[in-house]
């Protein structure tokens, strides 16, 4: 479509990886469906662009457009390196490609606002270069914002590590948590991760707007406070649940036939259990974890890692090196081939979630994981890994009434015993029906929200309302 001067026209950047590709290319989908504004997606690249990337990209509308920034060199990066790290190097690194990508780009367009995530706020400075809006894209809950927005506080009022804390941390609007569920970031006070994320605190008060990807009626009090509170100066956009529609673009098609394996199972009597698109478990947990759902006598759905000392080891590649189903208990396979299906490393997590099949999900609790339980309808096990997944688990069981905690033991472990008893309580149990109840419930308000009149819709018509005054 020839782009019309008059047309508004943003920019987004999302960091590496599909997690914020996804909800943030369905929020470009939602905005030019409704508004008369166009977009392009500006993509960083440390090389050719994976298979995944491209099919999301391909397959959007003609008003949103997409271009690849040079690609990085990495070489100056450590060898090892952390996920954060790597990616924060890659937006980094990729600053003046974008000037140039936003220079070409407003000789053509009416260019109004830059939207990025937590990685590329570093971009704000660009942004103001070109005197664009400059917005972030939260990703996760409106509680991590609220805790977000608190940390400067937190930070000056501090001097141990937060780990260290003799008392719990209040988020605003939402629960106190013990400073080791802090969010990973914030973990290491003298790591380049803290500064980072501290200087994003920071700033938060110098944007046009946060987009946060969850809805009011899931987090209503936090939103309220948001809303009210020490973020009063920044408008919040609650534009949630925004979870990838149409088919899944990192593993179209369905080699170990989940879909067929459910379609023979009786409606809702299936557990899926998933940790994310990285999560690792070791090589004991992994034993626990199958004697424990063999032990619940339920159906399970597991898509299955190999071992590993570190909880995220396949967060870039999203599958093992090694085959993940040569480290099971020895005779677990044939005990449950009529209980379970095993998939290694990946499968189709939404169209499993949307299954009739399934009726309960053991997630890590990443907040897209979270979100797909919660559009389907699916009450949850929470089992926290890395990232800001304990502070999710521990909203989502005492804060949102989402799911049941899988407790872990003093050496870290969740023991199968414990396993046995929150599936057994999650699929028979009355506390497993107070949650599957609200869960559907929710299920409801999602789907409301984001139809004419909801209130995310509302709040996207409000940001587009922004833009073009
Ligand atoms: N996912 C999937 N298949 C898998 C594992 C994960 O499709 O086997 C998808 C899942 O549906 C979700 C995303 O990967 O959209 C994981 O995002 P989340 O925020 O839950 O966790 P993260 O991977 O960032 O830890």
């Amino acid at each position: 479509m020839e782009q019309s001067q008059k047309t508004h026209h943003i920019a987004i950047l999302p960091s590496p990886g599909m997690g914020h590709l996804i909800p943030m290319a369905e929020f470009a989908k939602r905005l030019v469906k409704h508004h008369p504004i166009s977009v392009t997606i500006i993509i960083p690249t440390t090389g050719s662009p994976p298979k995944a990337q491209l099919s999301v990209l391909e397959s959007l509308p003609e008003n949103i457009h997409h271009l690849f920034l040079s690609s990085v060199n990495m070489d100056r990066l450590p060898k090892g390196a952390r996920p954060e790290i790597v990616i924060s190097f890659i937006m980094q690194a990729s600053l003046s490609s974008l000037r140039d990508a936003l220079t070409s780009l407003k000789s053509r367009n009416n260019l109004v606002a830059l939207v990025f995530d937590m990685f590329g706020h570093d971009s704000m400075e660009v942004a103001k270069e070109f005197n664009l809006f400059k917005f972030l894209f939260f990703p996760m809950s409106a509680m991590a914002l609220s805790f977000t927005f608190m940390l400067p506080k937190l930070d000056e009022e501090t001097s141990c590590e937060y780990k260290d804390l003799p008392d719990p941390v209040k988020v605003p609007g939402s629960v106190s948590f013990s400073g080791r569920d802090l969010m990973a970031p914030v973990q290491i006070r003298t790591d380049e991760v803290y500064k980072g994320y501290l200087l994003l605190s920071k700033r938060l008060t110098l944007l046009d707007g946060v987009m946060v990807n969850s809805f009011e009626e899931l987090e209503q009090e936090t939103f309220r406070v948001l809303c009210t509170g020490a973020a009063n100066q920044t408008p919040i956009y609650p534009i949630g649940p925004l979870i990838q529609a149409g088919p899944d673009p990192t593993n179209g098609s369905d080699p170990d036939d989940c879909i067929k394996w459910l379609d023979n199972q009786p409606d809702g009597s299936v557990v899926l259990v998933s940790f994310g698109s990285g999560g690792t478990l070791s090589l004991d947990q992994i034993h626990e974890l199958a004697l424990g759902l063999e032990m619940s006598g339920h159906k399970f759905l597991w898509i299955v890692r190999s071992p590993d000392k570190v909880s995220n080891a396949s967060f870039f590649s999203g599958s093992s090196k090694t085959d993940p189903l040569g480290f099971l208990p020895e005779g677990f396979r044939s005990r449950t081939i009529k209980q379970g299906l095993i998939v290694p490393s990946w499968a189709p997590q939404i169209e499993i979630l949307s299954h009739k099949a399934t009726g309960g999900f053991l997630t890590h609790c990443g907040w897209n994981s979270t979100l797909e339980s919660v559009v389907h309808g699916v009450p949850m096990i929470a089992w926290p890994l890395y990232a800001e997944q304990h502070m999710n688990a521990k909203i989502m069981t005492e804060a949102l009434c989402l799911a049941l905690r899988a407790e872990t033991d003093e050496n870290g472990m969740v023991r199968k015993e414990v396993i046995e008893k929150a599936v057994k309580e999650l699929m028979e149990g009355h506390e497993g029906k107070k949650i599957s109840k609200r869960v559907k419930e929710l299920k409801g308000a999602a789907n409301k929200a984001l139809n004419n009149g909801g209130s995310s819709m509302e709040s996207v018509c409000t940001f587009a309302e922004q833009l073009m005054k």
